[in-house]
């Protein structure tokens, strides 16, 4: 009997569990995500809102995806399950079985308590589709927005990061000169200095030896 793998949410893991779909149909196996349709790519986020990506490229279309490889795709979102019957609910009623059911759905941000009066504005992050509402709402306002994505810091990122030594000790030691907080301070405010008709959208900075595509580290020769 064929055995049904069912998906819930295109979150990071399951679009490559569904780029390697093949490897379930192959076996016999029936795979299925379930999923509003339109996955935000949250590392592309900052650049959308900040104008330097459209909208469009910050998306993946979850159904044209499942179809190019080989999943069958179920828009919605689930509302409930149950282990008892290993069945899954959608909140437009339709239920499937499943006999395995991995979860991959995210978070939420919780809404905030704050102040009603007009004092404080918040924009919530996400889901993602929201930024390009506020990239919208921005425009014509003054209110720019400059995305800044410094290399190799100095902090102290890898003392909790990496439980291994080794590890530690080889993530830590490039050889290089890593940029400092002050550096990336630096580039804050020559972003602010920018004449007001000027728009930094995005600025990169690098240690000078930090090489291709800033995957690699290369210390100056002496
Ligand atoms: C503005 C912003 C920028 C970020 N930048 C970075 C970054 O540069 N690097 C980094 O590592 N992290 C970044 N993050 C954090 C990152 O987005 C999250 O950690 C990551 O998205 C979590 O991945 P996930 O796969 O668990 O879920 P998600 O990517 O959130 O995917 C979950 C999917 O499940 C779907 N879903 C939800 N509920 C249901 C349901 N009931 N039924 C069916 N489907 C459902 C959703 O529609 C969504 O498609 C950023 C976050 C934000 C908000």
């Amino acid at each position: 009997m064929n055995r049904t793998v069912v998906l819930v949410g295109a979150g990071h893991a399951h679009l490559h569990v569904v780029s390697n779909a093949r490897a379930f149909t192959t076996r016999g196996v029936r795979l299925v995500l379930v999923d509003p349709g339109i996955f935000w790519y949250s590392g592309m986020a900052t650049g959308m809102l900040s104008g330097q990506y459209e909208p469009a490229d910050d998306q993946i279309d979850v159904a044209d995806l499942a179809l190019r490889f080989g999943a069958e795709f179920i828009p919605g979102k689930v509302s409930s399950i149950s282990r008892e019957h290993k069945r899954v609910v959608l909140e437009s009623g339709q239920d499937l079985t499943y006999d395995l059911l991995s979860l991959n759905v995210g978070s939420r941000v919780p809404p905030l308590d704050l102040p009603n009066d007009g004092t404080v504005r918040t924009f919530q992050v996400k889901p993602i589709s929201q930024m390009a509402d506020l990239r919208q709402e921005l425009m014509g306002t003054g209110v720019l927005v400059s995305e800044i994505n410094p290399g190799r810091v100095t902090t102290e990122f890898y003392e909790v990061a990496l439980d291994d030594l080794e590890s530690r000790s080889r993530a830590q030691n490039t050889g290089i000169t890593e940029l400092s907080p002050d550096d990336v301070a630096a580039s804050i405010i020559h972003v602010l200095d920018a004449p007001r008709h000027v728009s930094i959208n995005q600025l990169e900075i690098v240690p000078a030896e930090q090489t291709y595509g800033g995957y690699q580290f290369t210390p100056f020769e002496d």
